[in-house]
């Protein structure tokens, strides 16, 4: 079956799944030729394996609120493939969870994970269940709820989630102790736990710092730094906040934030006061409107952040909230850099617009990898039972982000079609992932 095939297939099967088809898609399209050219990936079928989960497991959460009534959600867990380690990869909960979106998620993370180097399989999880306005006790009562549908599906050597948006170290270690305590097991089943009893240094600040160690890489193949460079972010989570961060300790001046309400612009750009406050008032749940009165700038409600000049432009909220439109203002505003924070923030069209005008383009499964690179470490710390130090970690984050880009600009370089001006690190990281797997899964013969 060719790829084109397989898609047919996809679209035929699972019509009411856009999100998954758009990242198939985008894999489909930069594999064609090694795929073509190696004649055991269509022997064994591995294009249709790799779009099809291992499994889906899906369950109901029933939980109490505040008011004594009970709740209902929907679970789930991606089991996408293992074919290069363990099942790995976050818990989303948000309104707009569905299978689509986790199938999407999921399968991406198979080549993310790949990239790293890291033993690792790719899979997603999480409920459509919204944190938002919710107290901490129905927090914890969710979470507990969640973990005891699904934890015997998972384990420290099976399937290890961690956490995504609306997951953070907060429900990672309410479903981490909720498994302790059901199957009477101290082990690294869960990553992004507290440090204190068994998460790793840097996991919090991974993402985002190896988005922008991923594009300082970028910036030193065109003999250039972050020094004096204007950025602009969108999203103000764990990934926005920490991008910002190492930009701005980088040299950068970061002009905006934003959330679903609107963008908060700074033209003095942000410091680590500022940072630190934001911070603060996300992890209270509280509106960012309200830095205007304590720092000054301006609050543009209901507006995207693209619309500044600047120089690099790092979109670090969630999938598809870049469309064509954005991506040409991107452009029209002299953007030079674009470095995914978030999963696929960019639409399949918007991605042809930024690399028709020759923008510097990485793609979220190289660039955002950090993340689960630190959860990788912090299993391998929970297997032999010993702590690394922040500084080990950020070297070891350092040196898997430059190697991401190594591999993923080589690739580019033995297979990219054209004579593009830029790295085509799209291309370059699909075939690197893909053929990680690809390969493992040729040698596995016909069992996963
Ligand atoms: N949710 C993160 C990602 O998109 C991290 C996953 C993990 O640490 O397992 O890669």
């Amino acid at each position: 079956m060719s790829l084109q095939q397989v898609i047919q297939k996809l679209e035929d099967l699972y019509p009411h799944q856009p999100e998954f088809i758009q990242a198939v898609k985008e894999v489909a399209i930069t594999i064609e030729d090694i795929y073509d050219n190696n004649t055991n990936y269509n022997t064994y079928k591995i294009f249709e394996r790799l779009t099809e989960p291992d499994r889906i497991i899906s369950f109901r959460v029933n939980w109490e609120d505040d008011a004594g009534n009970i709740q209902v959600n929907r679970g789930w867990r991606v089991q996408f493939s293992n074919a290069l380690g363990p099942y790995k990869g976050g818990l989303r909960f948000h309104p707009t969870v569905n299978e689509s979106v986790l199938k999407f998620l999921g399968f991406e993370q198979i080549f993310k994970n790949a990239l790293t180097g890291l033993p690792m399989g790719g899979a997603k999880g999480g409920s459509d269940f919204d944190p938002k306005g919710k107290s901490d006790n129905e927090i914890r009562r969710f979470c507990y709820a969640f973990i005891r549908e699904l934890y015997q599906y998972i384990g420290k050597d099976l399937d290890v989630p961690a956490g995504d948006i609306g997951v953070g170290g907060r429900e990672v270690s309410y479903m981490f102790a909720m498994y302790k305590n059901l199957t009477h097991e101290y082990s690294g089943v869960l990553t992004g736990k507290g440090v204190g009893f068994g998460g790793s240094l840097i996991r919090t600040e991974a993402t985002g710092y190896g988005a922008v160690y991923f594009l300082e890489n970028m910036l030193a193949v065109n003999n250039d730094n972050l020094q004096g460079k204007k950025v602009l972010v969108s999203g103000a989570g764990n990934v926005s906040l920490h991008a910002a961060e190492k930009a701005i300790m980088l040299g950068a001046t970061v002009l905006t934030v934003s959330d679903s309400k609107g963008t908060l612009h700074d033209a003095q750009g942000f410091d680590q006061q500022k940072i630190d406050w934001l911070k603060e008032q996300k992890a209270c749940h509280k509106p960012l409107a309200e830095y205007i009165e304590k720092f000054g700038g301006e609050w543009l409600e209901g507006q995207k952040p693209w619309q500044f000049k600047a120089d690099i432009a790092l979109p670090c909220a969630t999938q598809n909230e870049v469309d064509a439109t954005n991506a040409q203002q991107m452009v029209d505003n002299s953007i030079k850099y674009v470095v995914e924070g978030a999963n696929m923030p960019l639409t399949a069209e918007a991605i042809d617009v930024i690399r028709e005008h020759h923008v510097h383009y990485a793609p979220g499964k190289a660039a955002n990898a950090g993340g689960v690179a630190v959860s990788g470490l912090e299993m391998s710390q929970n297997s032999v039972r010993q702590y690394r130090s922040f500084e080990e970690l950020d070297e070891q984050l350092k040196c898997i982000m430059r190697n991401i880009h190594d591999d993923a600009a080589s690739a580019a370089q033995q297979y990219a079609k054209g004579d593009e001006p830029c790295v085509d690190y799209m291309t370059g990281a699909n075939i690197a992932g893909f053929k990680r797997a690809a390969d493992a899964l040729v040698a596995y013969g016909v069992l996963n």
